[in-house]
């Protein structure tokens, strides 16, 4: 009466499965838990309908209440797999596991009410019944391909409404599985006398297992230790973090330490230090994320001082790899996981992140990170995206702020400064960004772009008519020492037609550390044309006797000495910007915020002035629609504040 061929090919397939899940490292998250019921419910109900099916084949040989109990079994079964591959997907779209009782019964209702039916059989027949003649059908064994196709559904209804959760990949294949099980059900329905759904469910779980469930997704190369995803994938259930810590710590230096060593040998040194985490470490989590970098988690409460000792305590002495001894050191970062909102992705960059500051900072003992700290790195993290953003895409702002005359009190210049907007729109200060375009060899870029940003403005208006003379752009010190500077920066100026005495490269008093290089590169800049302008003069660095070495041709008084000396009115500014005017430089005076100043400073020689008393930095279109019809001396006096409005940074 039954046909039992796909039944033992997927018996098989399913211990291979099983063995195989066991037998590596198991994250233990909802996905996995749900995936073994799902495994362990299959295989019982396979087994439950080749025994169901051979006792309804031999009812005449088997007492009758064992054969209708085998039956009961199985149709439970049958519905419970339903509801579990119902839950697996419920685990992978990561819905709120804090359902209240109500939609918990909601959801589990047509189940109960299937199961309910099936145990009631055997009195009222309503699925089956087992009499003298064998198995038959009851007028209520629809309920079983009904309760299916409820389940299936509802789950792909969950998988359209939540399918930005997933990835497009991982929506197609949750997709497939259940289509699967929907053909499977209607192959059921069909050929009655084939025991095809379990071979179905068969194809179903094999599609899960690929999908999202191979271990092998989890795991690095490097050894028993999950990888990022699956170290996301287990932040991303906020159960998981509840009184949960992490540990992270990295292997100073890695990188150097890597082309040290060689490749296969630090993989080899990666593979010691995972395997002695995972043995020291049973009841904690261990993550490698890469470049050096671990990540170990467990309960809050944990004694993590003594983990970071008996990390620590291992580090002194050497890994043995190859036929080297490797000496490493490690540096830590400890985060409580509890009270964080963010998304799994932004702690695993802020942890990356905090590491990386530990790693260059000379204290090897560990850096807690209090809220606060977090905050603070997920602003440094989102302007970074931001200015990683701004130069792909070329929308990097130039703001110009006026430069006036001291003798004719008229604009004659523009001081070119670079600005960044962040997801809403505000603007980021260049003291946030540049430092991290700095760090991250993106300086160059920003260089290049303000600089043709500025070639633009020149090119698409008459800076002759604004007043304009020059425009000022700044170099930061680590754009500086690029030997590629000048080549490149003549080379935009060429591709916009621009002559280089337009340009007035300001380079400040850091730069000037490494004096023969700097020496060099400021000769070549000038015989590509350009005028070089020494900013920020007086906050530290430099030395009346170094200025005087390099071929400077106009210095800027930094704000800071310009607001001193209307404080104290002392002789020395006045000696100071009479020198160097003896010197043959030009002397601007930056801060600029009121009449006084503007008075004091032009009153010692000062030949430029800058600051709020003139305007605030502004949009070159803000800018040109002010000056445009400029040979007004006196532009209004902007107060500092506007500068939130107009052009103001945060
Ligand atoms: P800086 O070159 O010394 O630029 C002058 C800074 O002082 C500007 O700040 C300007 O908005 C501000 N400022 C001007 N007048 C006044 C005033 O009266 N009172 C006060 N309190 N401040 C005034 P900003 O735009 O925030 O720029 C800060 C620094 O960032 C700049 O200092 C410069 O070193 C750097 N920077 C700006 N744009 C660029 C760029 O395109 N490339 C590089 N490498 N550095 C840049
Ligand atoms: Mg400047
Ligand atoms: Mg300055």
């Amino acid at each position: 009466m039954w046909n039992f061929d796909f039944v033992y090919p997927s018996m098989a397939v399913l211990f291979i499965l099983l063995v195989y899940f066991f037998f590596r490292p198991m994250l233990p998250n909802r996905m996995n838990k749900a995936f073994l019921n799902l495994i362990f419910t299959d295989i019982a109900t396979v087994l439950l309908d080749l025994a169901s099916s051979m006792a309804d084949e031999n009812h005449t040989i088997l007492p009758l209440p064992l054969v209708s109990v085998l039956n009961l079994l199985y149709f439970m079964a049958f519905l419970f797999r339903v509801l579990c591959f119902f839950h697996l997907t419920l685990a992978l779209l990561k819905t709120d596991t804090r359902w209240s009782p109500l939609k918990k019964l909601f959801s589990c209702s047509v189940f109960l009410l299937s199961e309910l039916t099936v145990l009631s059989s055997p009195l009222t027949g309503a699925v089956y019944t087992i009499d003298s003649l064998g198995y038959h059908r009851g007028p209520l064994y629809d309920i079983l391909p009904v309760c299916s196709f409820f389940y299936l559904f509802v789950g792909i209804c969950l998988l359209i409404r939540h399918r930005k959760k997933l990835r497009r990949g991982a929506l197609v294949s949750a997709f497939a599985y259940h289509l699967i099980l929907a053909a499977g059900n209607g192959a059921r329905i069909l050929f009655p006398q084939y025991l095809v759904m379990n071979f179905f469910c068969l194809l179903a779980i094999l599609v899960i297992f690929l999908s999202f469930e191979n271990p092998d997704l989890y795991i690095t190369d490097r050894g028993p230790a999950f990888n990022t995803r699956a170290f996301t994938d287990w932040l991303d259930d906020p159960m998981h973090r509840r009184g949960s810590r992490v540990l992270g710590f990295a292997i100073r230096n890695y990188n150097d330490e890597r082309s040290m060593y060689g490749g296969s040998q630090m993989d080899k040194g990666l593979r010691l230090i995972i395997s002695f985490l995972v043995k020291q470490f049973p009841e904690f989590l261990l993550f490698y994320l890469r470049g050096g970098n671990f990540a170990l988690t467990g309960p809050e409460n944990a004694d993590w001082n003594a983990v970071r000792s008996i990390i620590s305590g291992r580090f002194q002495l050497p890994w043995q790899a190859e036929s080297a001894d490797m000496n490493l050191s490690v540096t830590y970062v400890e985060m409580g996981l509890t009270e964080q909102d963010v998304p799994s992705d932004g702690i695993i960059s802020t942890l990356l992140y905090a590491l990386d500051e530990a790693g260059s900072s000379t204290d090897t003992e560990q850096v807690l990170m209090p809220k606060e700290a977090l905050k603070e790195i997920g602003r440094q993290i989102e302007i970074k995206r931001c200015l990683d953003r701004a130069l792909d895409h070329d929308s990097l702002e130039v703001f110009l702020q006026p430069i006036y005359s001291g003798t004719t009190r008229a604009i004659h210049a523009a001081e070119a400064l670079a600005r960044l907007r962040d997801d809403d729109g505000r603007l980021i200060a260049p003291g946030m960004f540049i430092p991290l375009a700095e760090k991250n060899g993106r300086i160059n870029r920003l260089g290049e772009q303000v600089l043709r940003r500025v070639c633009i403005f020149i090119k698409t208006h008459d800076i002759r008519a604004m007043g304009l003379h020059w425009i000022n752009v700044n170099l930061s010190p680590l754009q500086c020492m690029q030997s590629s500077l000048p080549g490149s920066f003549s080379d935009i100026l060429s591709e916009y037609g621009v002559p280089a005495d337009l340009i007035h490269l300001e380079i400040t008093e850091e730069s000037m550390i490494n004096y023969m290089k700097q020496a060099r590169q400021m000769e070549k800049l000038l015989q590509c044309g350009f005028h070089l302008a020494l900013d920020d003069y007086g906050s530290g660095f430099s030395n009346l006797h170094q200025v005087m070495e390099y071929p400077f041709s106009s210095i800027k008084l930094d704000m800071s000495i310009v607001w001193d000396y209307i404080r104290n009115r002392d002789p020395l500014l006045p000696a100071l910007v009479r020198a160097f005017r003896q010197m043959g430089f030009t002397v601007t005076a930056e801060g600029i915020e009121n009449r006084e100043m503007e008075e004091a400073m032009a009153a010692i020689g000062c030949d430029y002035l800058q600051g709020y008393c003139y305007s605030v930095p502004l949009s070159m279109e803000a800018f040109a629609e002010k000056y445009s019809f400029s040979g007004d001396p006196q532009a209004d006096f902007v107060p500092p504040q506007q500068e939130s409005h107009t052009s103001g940074t945060i």
